[in-house]
């Protein structure tokens, strides 16, 4: 029997079946994990209805408070945690750990913030004031990417706005959470947070649940178009945090050696399985050839090994899936492009690819054009910035994107063109917990973080009085 459990009503329960949770960087099955059915899915959203009649009525410091101890808690147990989420996840120990600690950074600065009444006229004739609600219950559903981060970007906030939540995490990651859950029983009311562990297959039920009034998710552009058509049943409300295609546009004034830390940075960082990472590559010609040697150089010397060993720098793809896929982009870039670093498969056990870098390549192919989400980047050739630009911008995505240049302002002028939630000036993958941040396009819709964030969680009141 596993050790692991799920939370439903406030009882920490084994699941009506087990699955194995496999270690990305040996492929051997980590642990035995419960594994929720349809039957406890439905039983967590009645849970979470329950527990919402009294939840709301709960002073909001109160409710601001149990949070606060929540992030305590994981804030106590960040090497811990940090090591399993590297035995589930792939990443490096330091990412894990940096994981786990922004986990409580985001816990404790979302349920800081607040949630106030406007007046927004009163006079002889009326007084009219707009107050916010919380909506009921709020399906969280995760990716594998970042399976500890994410519940923090959605959790504290549904939960200070007064919603109950049910959590359904990724299969392949679900660990960790489950031992977040662990922390949760113990601090929250019966039913207000529940976590619900599935094999792909209970994220419908979540979505179609005509007690739950919204869905908050994260995963990709095709999951993402599905969640919305099933919220349309009973008009949820959603946010949907999806893929995305970034592209960093480097312009001729830059010295190649300075920015390509940043930028090789910025696209392998989680082995390039991060939505905001850099995907493709626009660099000025003047600089073309300097940069990809750079580039190059750096994915030479990046140290691919299990995130447990020390010293590692790039840990294994998360699944097998995605590990194929990624295989399938290594195939198109070597037919469609030049491969000057990497393009190699390791021979070991684990879901490893060296990181890469394709010269000689152009939009219009697979590897430019799509999210490879893995450790593999295009660079482009540019004469011309604006073509740049409308390039970047042919996208369907439009979740992040960069500019980096020595001229301040032109690099201004530039990221105000690009068509994404988030552009970077002379960095990549900058974000905090009171940044909005929010996809463009078919990078989703909504936003997290901030009050925006928070205000998505609520439903707007509007009480007019008259005089
Ligand atoms: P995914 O879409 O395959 O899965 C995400 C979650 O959706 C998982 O929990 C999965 O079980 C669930 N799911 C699967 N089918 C479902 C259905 N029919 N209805 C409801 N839920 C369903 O995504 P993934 O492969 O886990 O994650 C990678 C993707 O997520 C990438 O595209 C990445 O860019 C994106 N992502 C976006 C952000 C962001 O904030 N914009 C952050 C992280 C990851």
């Amino acid at each position: 029997m596993s050790d692991y459990k799920l939370l439903i009503g406030g009882r920490l329960v084994d699941g009506d079946a087990s699955m194995d949770v496999i270690n990305p960087a040996s492929e051997e099955v980590l642990a035995a994990c419960p594994r929720g059915s349809e039957r406890q899915m439905n039983e967590a959203v009645a849970a979470a209805k329950e527990a919402f009649k009294s939840w709301r009525k709960v002073p909001m410091a109160e409710r601001r408070a149990m949070v606060m101890k929540l992030a305590d808690a994981v804030e106590a147990r960040v090497e811990e945690f940090g090591r399993l989420l590297t035995q589930e996840q792939g990443k490096p120990l330091a990412e894990s750990t940096a994981e786990i600690a922004y986990t409580a950074a985001f816990l404790r600065y979302l349920a800081s913030l607040d949630l106030e009444n406007k007046l927004i006229e009163d006079n002889e004739n009326r007084r009219v004031e707009m107050r916010r609600k919380p909506l009921g219950v709020v399906g969280c559903i995760i990716p594998w990417n970042f399976p500890v981060l994410i519940v923090a970007f959605k959790a504290p906030v549904a939960l200070l706005a007064g919603n109950t939540i049910v959590i359904k995490p990724a299969p392949t990651t679900p660990l960790t959470t489950l031992r977040l859950g662990e922390l949760i029983a113990d601090i929250f009311p019966a039913g207000v947070v529940n976590i619900v562990t599935d094999q792909n297959d209970l994220g419908g039920v979540l979505t179609t649940h005509p007690d739950v009034a919204k869905i908050s998710f994260t995963g990709s552009t095709e999951t993402g178009k599905k969640v919305m058509a099933s919220a349309a049943s009973s008009i949820k409300r959603i946010t949907l945090e999806l893929g995305g295609n970034d592209a960093a546009i480097v312009l001729g004034d830059v010295d190649p050696k300075t920015v390509a830390p940043g930028i090789f940075g910025g696209a392998t960082m989680n082995a390039g399985q991060v939505c905001l990472a850099i995907k493709r590559v626009y660099a000025h010609e003047s600089i073309y050839d300097e940069l990809c040697d750079e580039l190059a150089k750096l994915a030479d010397a990046a140290v691919v090994d299990d995130g447990l060993k020390q010293g590692a720098q790039i840990g294994p793809l998360q699944n097998k899936m995605q590990y194929e896929k990624v295989k399938g982009f290594l195939e198109d870039a070597r037919v469609n492009g030049t491969i000057i670093a990497g393009g190699v498969v390791e021979d070991r056990p684990g879901y490893f690819i060296r990181p890469t870098i394709v010269r000689d390549v152009s939009d219009g192919t697979m590897i430019v054009d799509e999210e490879q989400f893995g450790p593999i980047l295009p660079v482009i050739k540019f004469s011309d910035v604006d073509d740049a630009l409308e390039r970047a911008n042919a996208s369907p995505w439009g979740l992040g994107g960069s500019v980096w240049s020595t001229d301040r302002d032109k690099a201004y002028d530039i990221a105000c063109e690009v068509d994404s939630g988030t552009v970077w000036i002379n960095k990549h993958l900058d974000f905090g917990p009171n940044i909005p941040f929010g996809g463009a396009k078919q990078s989703g819709i909504g936003v997290e973080f901030a009050e925006e964030g928070l205000y998505e969680f609520t439903q707007i009141q509007v009480i007019n009085e008259a005089r």
